[in-house]
């Protein structure tokens, strides 16, 4: 989407192929490093619409470390000592952010299609296949029909920006293997809300809560303390635990034990994932551009991931005169 709204505001005529139907209702990144807000100070006023948009950094400056959120704090650490904005000016003439994944990617998408002469996004099209013919790339997608039936289509376009993701397909298409630690941990991603956590944390307010206590290890991200919206990572260690382990039911007794409460808690979802460090041999092969987690894996830590993508597909083109 990144790329999309740099296409649109660059005036390249560009098509975007979503798989999925429509942007996602999950928390993912939440924070946004320098790099990423100077790169959306580049599209226009992303930048001061995720200023507005993030929390006050009372909210966001801490990392808290306790036995559980609401008992025994071994340590609190703020990350903006002696500042009351976390804009940091030797640095950049941005600041960083914390505004959760998707309420940034509507902002996104909104300035992509704000060009519709240059831009489109389809949405429920999965790419299925590529072809670098040397001159140009055909790409084959498929799509469902309002009555459900699969229709593949081919276009044919001057260059490709494949950004599906840490499991891309395309980067296997084209055989550029992944250098790096595959596996760093394993982790169960469970987003929950609870109000009644945000109000009972009024006073103890963190962007990150380590909770060590016999019944749990987690982290747990305050994605929105106003919305009491959290995502609790808890690590996972398949092949002696699997997904069905944990069940919404079994969540949310890890989010209490984690609480040190008996809150009450909505979970949304339970989901997987793996914490790699890796990056593909090339970025690009052919007409093919590779962007984003399908280039490079990174831990979550430092805001790395939403930083890179137009970075990338600038750097590489410019270098290739594109
Ligand atoms: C728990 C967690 C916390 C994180 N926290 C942060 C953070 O605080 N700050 C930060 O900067 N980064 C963070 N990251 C990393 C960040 O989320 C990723 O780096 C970023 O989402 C990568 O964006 P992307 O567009 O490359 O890939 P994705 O966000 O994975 O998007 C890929 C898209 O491609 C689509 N797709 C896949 N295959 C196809 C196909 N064949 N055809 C059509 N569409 C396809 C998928 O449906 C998906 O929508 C975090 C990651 C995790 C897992």
């Amino acid at each position: 989407m990144r790329t999309a709204a740099n296409g649109s505001i660059s005036g390249i005529r560009h098509v975007v192929f979503e798989k999925s139907g429509g942007l996602p209702s999950q928390p993912q990144a939440h924070f946004i490093n320098h790099r990423s807000m100077e790169v959306f100070r580049g599209l226009g006023d992303i930048s001061r619409v995720v200023r507005e948009l993030s929390p006050p950094l009372e909210d966001w400056r801490r990392f808290v470390y306790c036995s559980a959120m609401l008992k025994r704090v071994y340590g609190s650490v703020d990350h903006f000592p002696g500042q009351d904005s976390p804009y940091v000016p030797y640095a950049s003439p941005e600041p960083v952010a914390h505004l959760s994944q998707h309420k940034l990617l509507p902002i996104l998408l909104e300035r992509a299609e704000a060009s519709p002469r240059t831009a489109s996004i389809w949405f429920g099209t999965q790419v299925t296949a590529i072809r670098d013919r040397g001159s140009e790339v055909a790409v084959t997608v498929e799509h469902a029909s309002a009555r459900s039936e699969r229709h593949k289509r081919t276009i044919v376009c001057s260059h490709l920006v494949a950004a599906d993701g840490a499991n891309s397909r395309v980067r296997d298409w084209l055989e550029l293997p992944m250098e790096g630690d595959a596996c760093l941990q394993n982790l169960i991603n469970i987003h929950f809300f609870s109000k009644d956590l945000a109000q009972q944390l009024s006073k103890r307010p963190a962007m990150l809560y380590f909770c060590f206590n016999r019944a749990t290890v987690a982290v747990i991200v305050a994605h929105s303390l106003a919305d009491g919206e959290f995502v609790a990572q808890v690590p996972f260690f398949p092949p002696l635990q699997d997904l069905g382990d944990f069940s919404k039911t079994a969540a949310a007794d890890i989010v209490r034990a984690a609480a040190g409460s008996d809150v009450e808690v909505e979970v949304c979802s339970v989901r997987r994932w793996a914490m790699s460090a890796q990056v593909a041999s090339r970025f690009h092969k052919g007409r093919v551009f590779l962007a984003g987690d399908a280039a490079h894996r990174f831990p979550p830590a430092g805001g790395f991931g939403c930083a890179q993508p137009r970075v990338e597909v600038g750097s590489s083109a410019h270098r290739r005169g594109v």
